[in-house]
Order: C-alpha cells, then structure tokens, then sequence
C-alpha cells in the first residue's frame, strides 16, 4: 500500500525537494504518494518546515510522525496541537556547511584576516598566534558542535565543549552545568554558541555571562538569536569587553534595517545562512527515517518534548 506523505513547507520550497525526496523514498523501497496538496486528515507522514501551510495538526490523525527540515525546532516544538512524534534534522550537508561556517569564522578572527582585507594594518609586521595559543568553546556539543570541535581541533586550536550533560569526547576538554559554564566561558577567546533555543537557554548570555569572557573575545553565534541577550551584548561591544561578535541568527528575521547591529563596527551580520538543509543528503534521511518507522524500528533523531530540543 502507497504512503501519503504531505509536504508542508513554504511553497517554493516544493520545487527544490520533490524529485530528491521522491528520489531517497524509492531508494528506500517505499511506495510514496508525495504531495503539497494531500489533506491533513489523509497524511501518513508529514515533512515539516517552519513557515509552512501548516500549523494546526489536530486533523492530522493519521500521522505516524512529523519529520522536520530543519535542526532547529523551537517553532514547532511548543505548538500544542502537535501530538505526534517529532524528529528533527542531523543532515550530513547541513552539517558540513555549519562547519565550513564556523570554521571559516573562527580563522578569520584569529587571523585577524580583516585588518588586512580592510588595509588596517599597513606593513606591521605580527603574526597571528598559532592555533594551539587561541583557545575557542563551543556551547552545545550535538550534532553540530561536535562536528565543528572535531574540524578546529584538527587545526590544532584548544577546544572546550560544554553542554547540558556530561560528555566526554577525545580531544576536548568537556563541561556541563551551570559550575562548567563559568569555567567555559572564562577561556573563550572565541566563543562558538551551538545550542538550540530552549526555555533554559534563552538570554543564557546575558551581562554577567558576557562579563565572564576573557576581555576582547570574540562571540560567533550560529545557534539561535534568542540565545543572546541583544542590550547586553551591544554594552558589552561598546566597552570592548566583546571584540567582535559574528551573528547569523537573530530573535526577529531578517534583521529590521534599524537594528543597531546592522551599523555597529564590531559585528558583522550574516543572514542566517550559517547552514542550510541539503536536500540531495537530507532527502535520504527523511526517507530512512520513514523506512524505519515502516518497519517497526525507532525514528531517529527525535526531539524530547520536555526538553525542548
Ligand atoms: P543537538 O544535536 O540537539 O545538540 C544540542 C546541544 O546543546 C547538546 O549538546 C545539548 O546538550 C546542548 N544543550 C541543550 N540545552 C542545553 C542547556 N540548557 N545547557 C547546556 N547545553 C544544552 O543540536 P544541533 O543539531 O547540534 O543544533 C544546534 C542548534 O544549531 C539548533 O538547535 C539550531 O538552533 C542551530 N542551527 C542553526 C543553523 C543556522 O543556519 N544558523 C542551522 C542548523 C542549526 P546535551 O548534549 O547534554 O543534550
């Protein structure tokens, strides 16, 4: 029998991901009616992205899970008539393209590439400082902050991880809890924020957390914006107690024209592009993953209701 799967993402969305979704079904041997178009009511599967048609499931009864595009799942993840299982995006590209950013990000500052790029710096002559003497955290050690600590301890930086519970990966040095935050952010000569957004995280770094950073830090936010306290963060630019902040995420997107950090020297705003969801490698995900749930296995990457990621 043929699975309905109901694609509910924004309409252009549609023409990007039929043929690699339709693709990664078959190859899963899965016989799949693909559509924008089915009714709720009538949906087996729901492919889920934020700014879609769909925001009521109550009608979806059917449904046997909703498989979100997107890691992030703040959007969805409170919304109460969603009682169905929810499985969010670990997506191979996506992962990759959040390393190259962080990454890309990270040398750059440590470099100091701009004073160059900029002609700030004339012919004075001082190297940067070796990986091994910058030392860069990484808030939240899942999918994503895993796979960049793994690429910047490859260069050679340094790297604490800290998260909610206790990790323990080779080649970092890892915190958790409120005690390992401190400790985290008073080596962060550059900050990489990885976590989701969360009733625990939001302003998570707020004046006191900022005021813990060596001075001159820099702060790379790819995670979320509501992770940042905006004010706090701004003083703290102003002071230089932040040296530059590199922000990708915002609490409201796009970036109103008349956000101070469109026009202050020491951010630099890039429009949430840090890593976007791929549909050739994520298309095989979502596939697997009804593959599974076919056969009686469970999802994959399912959020926890209660913790909200
Ligand atoms: P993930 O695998 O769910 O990992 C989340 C990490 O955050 C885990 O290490 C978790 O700790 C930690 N964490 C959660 N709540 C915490 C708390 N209260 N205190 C300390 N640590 C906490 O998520 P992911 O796939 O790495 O993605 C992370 C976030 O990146 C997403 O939620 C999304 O907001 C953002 N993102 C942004 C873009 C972009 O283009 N800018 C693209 C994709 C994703 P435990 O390990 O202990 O559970």
């Amino acid at each position: 029998m043929s699975l309905n799967i109901l694609f509910a993402a924004r309409a252009d969305r549609w023409p990007l991901w039929r043929a690699p979704l339709q693709a990664a079904l078959t190859a899963e041997g899965l016989a799949a009616d693909l559509s924008p178009d089915h009714p709720p009511e009538t949906a087996d599967y729901i492919v889920y992205a934020p700014g879609g048609p769909l925001t009521d499931f109550t009608p979806c009864t059917r449904a046997k899970a909703v498989l979100c595009l997107w890691a992030g799942v703040e959007s969805i993840v409170t919304n109460p008539t969603l009682t169905q299982p929810l499985a969010r995006m670990v997506d191979p590209g996506l992962t990759q393209g959040m390393v190259e950013y962080v990454t890309g990000h990270v040398l750059r500052h440590h470099l100091g590439m701009d004073a160059h790029i900029l002609r700030q710096a004339g012919w004075r002559q001082v190297a940067p400082p070796l990986a091994s003497e910058r030392s860069v955290t990484l808030l939240g050690l899942g999918a994503l902050g895993q796979a960049c600590a793994r690429a910047l301890t490859a260069l050679g930086f340094p790297v604490t991880g800290w998260s909610r519970t206790a990790h323990d990966v080779p080649g970092l040095t890892c915190l958790h809890g409120d005690a390992g935050l401190a400790r985290a952010l008073s080596t962060a000569q550059i900050l990489v924020t990885l976590l989701p957004l969360t009733p625990d995280t939001e302003n998570l770094l707020d004046a006191r957390r900022l005021a813990l950073l060596p001075r001159g830090a820099t702060l790379i936010n790819p995670g979320r914006g509501g992770l940042i306290d905006d004010t706090a963060l701004l003083a703290a630019l102003d002071t230089g107690q932040v040296g530059h902040a590199t922000l990708d995420v915002f609490r409201i997107e796009p970036l109103p024209p008349d956000h101070p950090y469109w026009s202050h020297p020491r951010v630099t705003v890039t429009p949430h592009i840090a890593a976007d969801t791929r549909p050739e490698t994520a298309s095989r995900v979502i596939a697997a993953n009804i593959r599974r749930s076919e056969a009686g296995q469970p999802l994959l990457h399912m959020v926890d209701r209660a913790r909200g990621y």
